[in-house]
């Protein structure tokens, strides 16, 4: 019997990656440059969320190259990390034409890519950057204004996370006032990073949906 060889977690995320880089879910396969998957360490217990490729992410095909990008690791820097790091991502992996919003049905077809995402990386801490990731993994409507630097603990991907919401660097680029907010949140990463967190609730199986062979009743 041929062997089972068990691919490492960043071995399943490049093979995921593969799978994603020929997406046609939506229409932004027809304006795209390439599909943006993600960069970073596969095993980061730090995964930060953006929104969509821009100009420079969709030429280049890595997230955050442009200047939010560079804010982002100044931000990271200031807190003693580097992107290799930790894992960054998108909502959107295709950039919308001229940088404008996500519409609801990109990220319905898009979302999928991103749950896949954070259940193989499984990591401690997501941080959403701006309004879109925040509401699609909260799963509430809350503005940002008001949760920013609120973490909230969650189930995502099958694996407890703490959900850490900040503003988007893009926003923080031209506003002092949005800036030191942001750095200030950055700034209780690491002691969230060495938080416990619970173990997930176990799933529960209905007795009438198991077998009765598999609960040994024969
Ligand atoms: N803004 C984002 O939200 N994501 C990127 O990758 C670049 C800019």
């Amino acid at each position: 019997m041929a062997a089972v060889t068990e691919l490492s977690r960043g071995e399943e995320l490049r093979a995921f990656g593969d799978v994603v880089s020929t997406c046609t879910r939506c229409a932004l396969a027809q304006g795209r440059t390439q599909v943006v998957f993600g960069s970073g360490n596969p095993d980061a217990d730090l995964m930060f969320v953006g929104e969509a490729p821009g100009f420079h992410e969709d030429k280049q095909g890595v997230p955050f190259v442009g200047a939010a990008g560079k804010l982002l690791e100044q931000l990271l820097d200031g807190i003693g990390l580097a992107r290799d790091d930790v894992y960054i991502g998108n909502v959107l992996k295709c950039r919308p034409p001229g940088n404008r919003d996500p519409l609801p049905e990109e990220i319905e077809a898009c979302e999928g890519h991103l749950w896949r995402q954070i259940e193989l990386i499984r990591p401690r801490i997501v941080a959403t950057l701006g309004n879109f990731a925040m509401k699609l993994l909260s799963g509430k409507p809350t503005g940002i204004t008001r949760v920013h630097g609120q973490e909230q603990e969650t189930t995502l991907g099958g694996y407890r996370v703490l959900l850490y919401p900040l503003y988007h660097p893009a926003a923080a680029l031209y506003t002092p006032r949005m800036l030191d907010v942001l750095q200030s949140d950055f700034r209780r990463i690491p002691e969230l990073l060495g938080r416990e967190l619970e173990p997930p609730a176990p799933v529960f199986v209905p007795v009438a949906a198991e077998p009765a062979v598999q609960l040994g009743l024969f």
